[in-house]
């Protein structure tokens, strides 16, 4: 299925998940929560149509964006002065977002109303950024952003949100209905405040063995500790940290993910 956003000059690609924001007051709101400051350092993924590229630089006087689609680039740059807006081709999933730093702007904000296929890929992919990282905003699909935000002991609680909560503090601020958007998704979709932790809140000694703890125990999530960690650290481990070993994964705080990754060194 394809739509006119503006008849005649774009028809949405559904491959590059283009449903347009077209409700002024979604967009105003969107950017109210990002309160954006002249001269800060931001970049947009995905900015499409231009629905909130606009005001944001009507605030900002610069901005980035980073664009796959070549027919809206090129619109975009009909539109705007390229002293103004910085477009950037390609794939954000591949963008190396630490080059948009430099001495003088040294962090960077992220916003975007994301592409529902790639959304949790790119939130890992922005980790990779951390030190650099001011916060995001985004707009996702409401189902991720539960996940994003679960708390243990809930259906939603898994390995999204672990691994994104000992990273960010993270805020559901408030979810857009299907009719904000031209095509309308299938879906309603909510818009999430994402500010990385200080560093030292938490201390893991190893991302990698912590990532891979994690995923095991929430790969077979009605499986207890003592099956899915079995590889990682044995029944008198847990216990040592005061784990029940019968526990299944989504029993255990950030915290808790933390320490048993640290005891296995
Ligand atoms: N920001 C606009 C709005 O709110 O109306 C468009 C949002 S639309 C949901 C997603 C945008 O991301 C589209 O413009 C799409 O072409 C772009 N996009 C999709 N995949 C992308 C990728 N991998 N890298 C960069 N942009 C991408």
């Amino acid at each position: 299925m394809s739509f006119d956003a503006r008849p005649g000059v774009h028809v949405a690609r559904r491959r590059f998940g283009q449903n347009f924001l077209a409700s002024a007051g979604i967009v105003s709101r969107i950017v109210a929560a990002i309160r954006p400051q002249a001269g800060e350092n931001m970049v947009e993924i995905g900015p499409g149509l231009g629905a909130l590229t606009k005001p944001l630089l009507e605030h900002l006087g610069h901005l980035h964006v980073i664009e796959i689609d070549r027919d809206l680039i090129a619109r975009l740059r009909e539109c705007h002065d390229p002293g103004c807006l910085a477009i950037h081709e390609g794939d954000a999933l591949k963008f190396d977002f630490g080059a948009l730093c430099t001495e003088e702007k040294a962090s960077l904000r992220v916003v975007g109303n994301l592409p529902y296929n790639i959304s949790t890929p790119l939130l890992f992919h922005l980790c990779d950024f951390m030190p650099r990282l001011r916060d995001g905003h985004f707009m996702l699909q409401k189902e991720v952003v539960a996940r994003m935000v679960a708390v243990p002991d809930t259906a939603e609680y898994g390995r999204l949100s672990v691994m994104l909560q000992y990273r960010f503090q993270m805020e559901r601020l408030f979810d857009v209905p299907p009719g904000a958007f031209r095509p309308a998704p299938k879906v309603t979709s909510s818009v999430v405040r994402m500010i990385p932790l200080p560093a030292g809140t938490y201390d893991v000694h190893d991302e990698t063995r912590f990532s891979r703890i994690v995923a095991a125990a929430f790969a077979q999530r009605r499986k207890t500790l003592r099956n899915t960690l079995r590889d990682f650290l044995d029944e008198t481990g847990l216990k040592a940290l005061g784990l029940d070993p019968g526990l299944r994964g989504e029993r255990l705080s950030v915290a808790d993910f933390v320490a048993i990754a640290n005891a296995c060194q």
